[in-house]
């Protein structure tokens, strides 16, 4: 039809093109695994990722929708993938190194990835996930030294790679529907669910991002990206940092309080992301240690698990940063709310201020959020009715990678159902109360109950075992063995880890605490009664 606009493809390659464009100048700042400091520019951000995209198409034989995935911190090498694997028609698919080795296993199988580009900091997990896996044909090792050894077939080196080959290359032709990306997430049963995004998406998710309801991150603005880059892509900062034209800072896996601290101070960062753990830790050594500066940061982005509402007042009291509360899932790409507040509050209470922060927030423009009670109706926007949050939207997923099972997640009326339960009040802010899904989130890592209920019931001493999310201070929530043993056994907690780490799970899933019980709550058909449990535990019961 006459009249209308381009047809112009959304894609990440039209996000760097633009940061190499308007921002060549601006810098890229990595705090390396071996601490070394690195800076560079968007034009090398640019450049860089053109010889790598070049490299993956021409030597590597990468072809138009092949998952390439990266196993590696933040830093820049990370962000060339992100960009040069799509540039050159793949999907960039980082794997959470923080998974167990199965789990990492099972996903390298199920995405058959051809290629992985890994940190030499953690060859020796890949070494043991990757052992048996049939479709990977490359493995190219990062901030590795010339001496490095690995059990890994045909390694090579990323300089090595990039070096041979220059810039001029043409980013290959896409459908802004392609997928650009796509990471796995923990499924309550069975194994981790894949989720593609697409380069129309992610654009659009970066470019919404930046509006000034929302982050609002600017290019007057220094970005730590803490969230690490294989937790939904780095929650999209590695995007959204090229639109706004901001400096952008990686810190590796130098993630604790008194390294974190150094990098605001010495990079003078305006903005961060991370989950509650992260934030709550660094709150904490600054209480104790108090900058001889005062701090560069404005806000901080919180999400991944519920930021406590004495910490979000305490940030601000104490170190006038900003804690902003958001709210998403590897399902929406992630970000879908954000908590910020209205003119309209204004006249509130500083208290009443303070509720309002603690919820989890508005729908990023674009996206739509209902609660959804047990049959299926729809409830009111009353900051009353409670029911599950439903989803829909341009960046939600549609369907899991390669699904075949019935996953139980969609709506007939194509909404996506998160697992979390809350309500939205009449101004638009979304709270989430409990969750449906039997997982624990700690330290922003899911750990499976399930999987560790039936870890734990293969050990002969245990009759019957059900695992519930504890409060936790540090890392929000950890599993609690509820447990029921053989008639005269016993077990300790060191019995416990010894056996469960025998059977290949990941020390952070291990139970820190179990209690023994003759009786498990059980519901009317028959199922642990979780809820039960949990107020049980609350009342000091369950100890
Ligand atoms: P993931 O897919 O690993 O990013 O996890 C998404 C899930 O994390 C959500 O469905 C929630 O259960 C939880 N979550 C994320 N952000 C928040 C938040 N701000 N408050 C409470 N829970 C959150």
């Amino acid at each position: 039809m006459q009249g209308l606009m381009m047809d112009f493809p959304l894609t990440t390659n039209v996000i760097l093109d633009y940061g190499n464009r308007v921002f060549p100048y601006k810098k890229i700042v990595s705090i390396l695994p071996n601490k070394t400091r690195h800076a560079y520019t968007f034009s090398d951000l640019y450049k860089r990722s053109k010889q790598l995209a070049n490299a993956l198409h021409n030597k590597l034989g990468i072809k138009k929708g092949d998952r390439v995935a990266t196993f590696a911190w933040n830093h820049y090498q990370h962000t060339e993938l992100y960009y040069a694997i799509p540039g050159a028609g793949a999907v960039c698919h980082p794997l959470n190194l923080r998974l167990n080795i199965e789990q990492i296993s099972y996903i390298i199988d199920h995405a058959e990835d051809q290629a992985i580009f890994f940190d030499a900091s953690v060859a020796d997990i890949l070494e043991k996930a990757a052992k048996n896996a049939k479709s990977v044909k490359h493995y190219i090792v990062i901030n590795a030294d010339k001496s490095f050894t690995t059990t890994l077939p045909n390694v090579m080196h990323y300089e090595d790679l990039l070096v041979e080959f220059d810039d001029d290359f043409k980013w290959v032709n896409v459908d802004e529907n392609d997928a650009c990306a796509m990471c796995y997430t923990s499924g309550t049963t069975g194994n981790p669910k894949g989720v593609l995004y697409a380069h129309r998406t992610t654009y659009l998710h970066a470019l919404t991002m930046i509006t000034s309801n929302m982050s609002n991150i600017t290019t007057h603005d220094t970005v730590l990206a803490i969230v690490p880059q294989f937790h939904v892509m780095g929650w999209g900062y590695p995007y959204v940092c090229l639109f706004a034209g901001a400096t952008m800072v990686f810190p590796s896996m130098h993630l604790k309080p008194k390294e974190l601290i150094q990098i605001i101070q010495e990079e003078k960062v305006t903005i961060a992301n991370g989950v509650p753990t992260i934030w709550s830790g660094v709150y904490d050594e600054l209480k104790n240690n108090p900058p001889e500066k005062q701090l560069s940061l404005k806000e901080i982005f919180v999400g991944g698990s519920a930021l406590a509402k004495s910490l979000i007042k305490a940030w601000d009291d104490d170190f006038g940063v900003k804690a902003i509360h958001t709210w998403g899932m590897t399902e929406t790409s992630p970000l879908a709310v954000m908590s910020k507040l209205l003119p309209e509050h204004k006249e509130l209470s500083e208290e009443e201020q303070l509720n309002i922060k603690a919820k989890q927030g508005y729908e990023l423009p674009g996206l739509e959020l209902r609660i959804v009670d047990d049959n299926g109706k729809v409830l009111p926007r009353d900051g009353n009715s409670v029911g599950e949050i439903q989803i829909r939207g341009a960046w939600v997923i549609k369907s899991y990678y390669k699904q075949t099972e019935n996953v139980n997640s969609f709506t007939d009326d194509g909404w996506f159902k998160t697992g979390d339960v809350g309500n939205i009040s009449a101004d638009g802010y979304m709270q989430i109360t409990d969750r449906t899904k039997d997982l624990i989130k700690s330290g922003g890592e899911w750990i499976s109950s399930l999987a560790l209920e039936a870890g734990l019931l293969a050990h002969e001493n245990i009759r019957e075992v059900a695992v519930i999310a504890i409060p936790d201070d540090k890392w929000m929530e950890r599993p609690l063995a509820v447990i029921v043993l053989e008639q005269g056994k016993q077990i300790t907690i060191e019995e416990i880890h010894t056996f469960l780490l025998a059977n290949k799970f990941a020390k952070f899933e291990l139970p820190n605490s179990y209690t023994i019980v003759d009786d498990i709550p059980k519901t009317s058909v028959g199922k642990f009664d979780k809820k039960e449990m949990r107020r049980l535990y609350s009342e000091g019961k369950l100890i």
